[in-house]
């Protein structure tokens, strides 16, 4: 599958990996919107949150458990935000399942 994240998960496109386990991978976003963002997906190809199912769920929960992991490895103690944009409206540019998690600038809401 021509898939950019896909690619980035099995490293046949470099990134900054800052966190991986068996099922979840987080890297440097290339196009920074704060000092710190990470993008974060599951290793598993999921198209987008609108894809996420009863069967596939498990994965949410192992991708916010990666964001608090990174948030007090990188001591994110001020806060941050967390963002999942979901087809054309969304924002979506990417179409591989992925959080956004972007820190150490204080962020406007609501958003534009
Ligand atoms: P989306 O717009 O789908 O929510 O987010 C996709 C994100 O992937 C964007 O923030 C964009 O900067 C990032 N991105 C696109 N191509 C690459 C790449 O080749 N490497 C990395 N590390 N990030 C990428
Ligand atoms: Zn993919």
């Amino acid at each position: 599958m021509d898939c950019l994240f896909c690619k980035i998960s099995n490293k046949e496109i470099p990134s900054t990996v800052v966190y991986e386990t068996d099922d979840v991978i987080a890297f440097n976003d290339i196009t920074p919107q704060a000092p710190v963002h990470i993008v974060i997906i599951p290793k598993h190809h999921i198209s987008s949150p609108a894809d996420i199912t009863a069967e596939n769920c498990d994965i949410a929960g192992k991708m916010f458990l990666a964001a608090s992991e990174i948030a007090k490895k990188l001591n994110l103690e001020k806060g941050f935000r967390i963002v999942s944009n979901c087809g054309e409206d969304g924002g979506q540019t990417v179409q591989h399942l992925h959080l956004h998690l972007l820190a150490q600038r204080s962020l406007a809401w609501p958003p534009g």
